[in-house]
């Protein structure tokens, strides 16, 4: 999604190797225009298949599974880091080891939300060790109901997220796939095919 792309060359931080900040328009203040723009294009990716439901994890799922859901005309449910008081039924719940907190929480979704005849789109902000869905595909397995694929805005292509959810058989969709990135510097990853496809054909 050029839109993305452009915004994340503009206004990323790129704090380490592996660490990009986009609190500017995705993550911390989130530009609503564009947060509708992810969801409509996260809907036309899975338009060939009757999704049911959005799920997505808090907090920063949120806006974007939101977006998807309000597209496609579906409730989206999230999932929570911790159980809260109110949360008196029966949950479905899965560990997962956070990235960027390095800690592991248990997410959980009440069990009223996800339903056997579900089809369910995972939609999160981020794909990067693929922890926080894989959390996800084990709560929807649990429930019953069918994972039609993930939709990320985000994907580190160069860490082992999407190649985990594929092994699975999983469809994956990132709106913008980052290569590899340095202080100052993203390449995307079709422009590094296209990069290469150059230097093969200079040789
Ligand atoms: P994963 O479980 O795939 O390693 O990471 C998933 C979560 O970690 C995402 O939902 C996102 O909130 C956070 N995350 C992972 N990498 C980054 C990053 O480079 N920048 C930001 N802002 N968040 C990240």
């Amino acid at each position: 999604m050029k839109l993305l792309e452009e915004r994340i060359r503009q206004e990323g931080l790129i704090l380490s190797d592996t660490v990009l900040k986009v609190d500017s328009f995705l993550n911390h203040q989130v530009d609503t225009q564009l947060a509708l723009e992810i969801g409509r294009e996260l809907a036309r990716i899975f338009a060939d298949q009757p999704v049911t439901k959005v799920l997505t994890i808090e907090a920063s799922g949120i806006q974007f599974a939101m977006a998807a859901g309000i597209a496609l005309g579906v409730p989206f449910v999230y999932a929570k880091k911790k159980k809260a008081v109110t949360l008196t039924e029966q949950v479905y719940a899965a560990p997962v080891h956070s990235f960027t907190r390095q800690e592991t929480y248990q997410v959980s979704v009440s069990q009223k939300y996800l339903n056997p005849g579900d089809k369910v789109l995972i939609v999160d902000d981020f794909l990067a060790t693929g922890a926080a869905l894989v959390g996800l595909v084990d709560i929807v397995k649990q429930s019953g109901a069918e994972l039609v694929g993930v939709g990320c805005v985000i994907e580190k292509s160069f860490q082992e997220g999407r190649s985990l959810l594929e092994e699975q058989g999983i469809r994956v969709h990132s709106l913008a796939r980052i290569a590899s990135m340095a202080p100052g510097v993203v390449n995307f990853v079709e422009e590094e095919a296209s990069i290469r496809k150059i230097k093969e054909s200079v040789v």
